[in-house]
């Protein structure tokens, strides 16, 4: 599979897509999620972390760049590295602060503003588009890898309209 689509109805319907998502998840995925302030990109990664399993609070990274989850997979122990990059200076700044170490196979890296990565951020399996939509938003997501493929035929979403 390598295009899902959905309208978002209200917050709830962001919250249960990131749940949706965090089953679909698998280690070494990288997503990229587009979509301008406020579009909910923050509320989408906190569902799917504490859907995950994590009870702590999911800070987002606005000034911090990052922040690392340490999740459990059955015995396995996934890192989650959710990134937001919108106050990154430069490129450079990615390179300089080590953080393409983060993109490892076992590794599950979010990110939002990717676009300030450009052009050193790895590439994304999973592409997401947020934006509004009406009172709500409408979501879109490209896989852009086999991994991807893989973990968009693992979605199982049904949106509550
Ligand atoms: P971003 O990280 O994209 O800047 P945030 O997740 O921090 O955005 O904020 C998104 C805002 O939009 C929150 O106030 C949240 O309650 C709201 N929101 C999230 N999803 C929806 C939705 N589907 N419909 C309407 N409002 C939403
Ligand atoms: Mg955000």
């Amino acid at each position: 599979m390598r295009f899902f689509e959905t309208h978002l109805h209200d917050e709830n319907g962001t919250l249960a897509l990131g749940v949706a998502l965090s089953r679909a998840l698998l280690p070494g995925l990288v997503l990229y999620l587009h979509g301008d302030l406020g579009a909910g990109k923050t509320t989408l990664t906190r569902a799917l972390i504490h859907a995950c399993g994590y009870v702590g609070a999911v800070k987002s990274p606005t000034y911090t760049l990052l922040e690392t989850y340490e999740l459990h997979f059955g015995p396995d122990t996934v890192e989650l590295v959710h990134f937001d990059l919108y106050r990154m200076g430069s490129p450079e700044e990615f390179l300089d602060a080590g953080f393409r170490e983060y993109f490892t196979h076992n590794n599950i890296c979010i990110v939002e503003w990717p676009e300030k990565g450009d052009p050193v951020l790895p590439a994304p399996d999973l592409d997401m588009v947020i934006e509004t939509e009406g009172h709500g938003r409408h979501i879109k997501l490209h896989a852009l890898s086999e991994q991807g493929s893989l973990c968009l035929s693992r979605l199982h979403f049904a949106p509550n309209l």
